[in-house]
């Protein structure tokens, strides 16, 4: 393992056990090998399963405000160190530096969120046709959730699922992605102290509570496999939920599924050109193109498409891409050679289809193994071809459109239906859009790109992106079940719709 990693890993109590198995972990930076991982195999992971079972069958019993100190004291873990796993974040992922500390601020603002949760687990009180009746819903924990995550957002996705399925009495068994261990294993260390703090504090907490599985599509299968996991979380592509959708629903289990997107944004004849460009090129080039979120397809009205696709052009010209920790750089790599050949692959096929390519050199930052790209912007005259699909780099197609109607309708013609924006002033163009004649996404946005969620909305998308949300809003409910309560308190026993059993 390198020294530097070493040193990161150390400092946020990852123990060498881990380290030194077969699992090989790249940096997308360097496009060196920084670590060897330990994996688990797929009998340890049942074992996993099984303990973390047990472990929610005591959670479920310790009351919501007890199980929210033990995430309140994560948060504090994670305010600690924030920088170093920042830092770790960049150099697995190759995240700019704001962009490594934000996904860490990400876990601590679901971490606040759900403290205040767990004291808001609310049911509802209904009135009953019933004499002397009172009917009502209560919450309940539902029992392990098994969370699988992205390369992308590497810890923050558990942290949506972890904290409130926490909260909600629930035991989590986590499958990262195969090319993430490490900031995976930085948030067990930190987990775990967190953990080890409560108990001191003489709070109760069953052993196997949280889990974590190192591995591959096998250990992922493994957890959507075992009838003791009722919720599968998971994040990933289309192709993952297409594979693991099916399989949940074939012994009745909840999915909530996060998959891909090809995200749209209009621009209006109204729009305020300069604050759209901003939007369009931290949605469009950010994270080098791999948010679910990024900004994949550009209308512009015809009207202002002259005055802003020079401007677009020339910011794609101006951003400099280079090493995710140095100061100054907004694009770092891919994150690896396969995402090469997709965005290569992609801009073949633009070409292909007559679109007209502005960037897309690879740059030589770091040697051979790393992969930087310009970001690009393809002119199309057509909706056709890879502009259908997401390719997972910073590639944005660019379109001209003349009626708002054509340009919501063309902005829904895909699989995916995740986000959207339109950049307008007028009132009509932007209450259209966010109406049910307007996007189809789980997310849909007026004056702001598609890319940049806050905790606090509900997040998710429709079609394609699998239909699931997590994170805020009430979301929680998704990691709970509902019982309906009917409580007679009087002496006699009518029956509903006035149904006479006398016997
Ligand atoms: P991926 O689909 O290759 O892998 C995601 C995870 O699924 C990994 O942990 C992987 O090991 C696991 N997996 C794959 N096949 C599986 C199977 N059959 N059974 C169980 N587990 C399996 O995705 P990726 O390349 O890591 O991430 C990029 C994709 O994720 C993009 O499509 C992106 O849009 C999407 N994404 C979506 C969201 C969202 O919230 N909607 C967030 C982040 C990323």
């Amino acid at each position: 393992m390198s020294a530097d990693t070493r040193i990161l890993l150390e400092s946020l109590g990852v123990t060498s056990g881990h380290i030194g198995g077969t699992l090989k972990v790249h940096s997308p930076n360097t496009g060196e090998l920084i670590a060897e991982v330990v994996e688990t195999s797929v009998s340890e992971a049942v074992t996993h399963i099984e303990a973390a079972h047990q472990a929610f069958l005591q959670w479920r019993l310790i009351p919501a405000p007890k199980r929210g100190e033990l995430v309140r004291l994560f948060g504090e873990e994670l305010r600690a160190h924030k920088d170093a796993f920042g830092k770790l974040v960049s150099v697995e992922v190759g995240k700019i530096t704001s962009e490594g500390l934000g996904e860490v601020q990400e876990m601590i603002d679901i971490c606040d969120f759900a403290v205040g949760l767990s004291r808001q687990l609310y049911g509802l009180t209904i009135a009953t046709e019933r004499a002397d009746h009172r009917m009502m819903e209560t919450w309940h924990p539902l029992g392990v959730v098994g969370i699988i995550s992205a390369f992308n957002f590497p810890v923050a996705v558990w942290a949506w699922n972890a904290c409130l399925a926490l909260v909600c009495g629930d035991a989590i068994v986590w499958k990262p992605s195969e090319k993430t261990p490490l900031t995976a294993l930085a948030t067990h260390a930190l987990f775990n102290r967190a953990l080890d703090r409560y108990k001191a504090a003489g709070y109760e907490a069953p052993e196997g509570l949280s889990a974590l599985l190192i591995g591959g599509k096998e250990v992922g299968e493994a957890l959507v496999a075992h009838d003791k996991v009722p919720l599968v979380s998971a994040t990933g592509s289309t192709a993952m939920g297409r594979a693991v959708g099916p399989k949940l629903a074939a012994r009745f289990a909840r999915a909530l599924l996060e998959l891909g997107g090809n995200n749209a944004a209009i621009i209006a004849p109204s729009a305020d050109l300069d604050l759209a460009l901003r939007g369009v090129a931290f949605a469009a080039m950010g994270t080098a193109g791999q948010r679910c979120t990024t900004l994949r397809r550009l209308f512009v009205h015809d009207s202002i498409y002259d005055a802003f696709v020079p401007r677009l052009k020339q910011a794609y010209g101006s951003v400099k891409v280079g090493h995710p920790l140095e100061e100054g750089t907004l694009i770092g790599p891919l994150i690896d050679a396969h995402a090469f050949q997709g965005f290569e692959k992609a801009l073949d096929e633009a070409r292909g289809v007559g679109g007209k390519v502005t960037g897309g050199e690879r740059v030589d930052i770091n040697g051979a193994h790393s992969y930087y790209v310009r970001p690009v912007l393809v002119e199309m005259d057509a909706h056709i071809g890879p502009v259908l699909r997401e390719t997972f780099a910073p590639i944005l197609y660019v379109m001209r459109y003349s009626d708002i109607r054509d340009a919501i309708d063309l902005q829904n013609a895909v699989g995916a239906g995740l986000s959207s924006s339109i950049f307008t002033n007028d009132v009509r163009e932007a209450e259209l859009f966010m109406s049910a004649a307007g996007s189809d996404c789980g997310i849909a946005n007026v004056n702001i790109g598609p890319s940049g969620a806050e905790i606090g909305g509900a997040f998710g998308g429709e079609k394609e992106t699998g239909g699931g949300r997590e994170s805020g809003s009430d979301s929680w409910r998704a990691y709970m079940r509902r019982a309906t309560n009917t409580i007679n308190y009087g002496r006699t026993l009518p029956l509903a719709q006035g149904v006479k059993f006398d016997v």
